[in-house]
């Protein structure tokens, strides 16, 4: 595994491979790696024939009051982990690299970065959407790997592709879970072991999601109460925001008729946790059938 720090080393690189008619995949991450990061990696090491990863905490995406100094890092680990598997190329630019003095441009996937997270994490998307495009912009992938747990990014990421005309094609992979259900973040490394047991919370209250909608419960407000009524009997838990919202805007649902995104986002102690499943008609017939065997 060839690993770059400067900018230049890597352009030139995948220039070499990109002339030899070879395909190139691509997993952003913040690093302080996980099972999640890992099966987006496989995914693309089996995809492609050449798979870089980045491992980047990119301090725009942070508000001033959030975690960037604390974030967990690791990078021998990381290393040592991304080699085992045959990645072909780790890029881990300096913050100075990505932003030299003087920096000046950002993007904006206009209203979806306001809604959900981007409410109570006024930048953060301005801050993925610039980091994510420099990125796609030095690599220049064919395929680029996203999780379905950071649901609203891959939304916005995928729009921002779609809108500048961007060469990139996106595959967003399924939320990786502990065996109990908590999805795996770097972030859960804050929890201590009462509050691993309380973040257990948001997976329950999608179950319950997805029990009610199964059952034949339509109504979005409805459903969207009692996951509420359910996180407030977890007293280290805060909601953040519950939502039961369209896949393309995030707008609110009133009544569930085709497919529906439940994102949750609940404060732990201090820390802030996401997750989310889809519901779909469709999904609902096959579980219902699957009962049934
Ligand atoms: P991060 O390092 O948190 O920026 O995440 C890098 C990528 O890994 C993003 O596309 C995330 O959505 C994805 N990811 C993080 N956690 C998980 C998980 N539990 N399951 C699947 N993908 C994940």
């Amino acid at each position: 595994m060839k690993i770059c720090g400067k900018i230049s080393e890597i352009k030139k690189h995948l220039k070499t491979e990109k002339a030899k008619g070879l395909t190139i995949g691509f997993v952003p991450t913040m690093g302080y790696l996980h099972e999640g990061h890992l099966s987006l990696v496989r995914e693309s090491l089996k995809m492609t024939d050449k798979t870089v990863v980045s491992i980047f905490v990119n301090p725009t995406q942070f508000g001033p009051r959030e975690d960037y100094q604390q974030y967990p890092r690791n990078i021998q680990r990381d290393t040592a982990i991304l080699e085992e598997l045959g990645v072909d190329y780790l890029f881990v630019p300096a913050v100075e690299e990505m932003y030299p003095s003087g920096y000046k441009t950002y993007v904006e996937v206009t209203d979806l970065q306001n809604k959900l997270c981007g409410r109570s994490r006024p930048g953060h998307f301005r801050g993925v959407c610039t980091i994510v495009l420099k990125l796609f912009n030095i690599i220049q992938p064919d395929w680029s790997f996203f999780g379905q747990k950071d649901a609203q990014q891959a939304i916005i990421i995928q729009k921002m592709v779609e809108d500048l005309n961007l060469e990139t094609k996106i595959k967003v992979l399924p939320i990786v879970r502990d065996k109990d259900g908590l999805a795996l973040s770097s972030r859960n490394t804050y929890l201590s072991p009462t509050e691993r047991k309380a973040a257990l919370i948001l997976y329950k209250s999608l179950q319950l999601a997805r029990q009610l909608f199964i059952a034949g419960e339509k109504k979005a407000t409805l459903i969207k109460q009692a996951m509420i009524d359910l996180i407030h009997q977890e007293p280290l838990a805060k909601i953040d925001y519950v939502a039961i919202v369209k896949m393309e805007n995030f707008e609110e649902l009133e009544i569930i008729t085709d497919k529906a995104l439940v994102a949750v986002a609940v404060f732990i102690g201090q820390v802030r946790l996401i997750d989310n499943i889809i519901l779909s008609e469709k999904e609902k017939t096959h579980e219902k059938n699957n009962a049934k065997k």
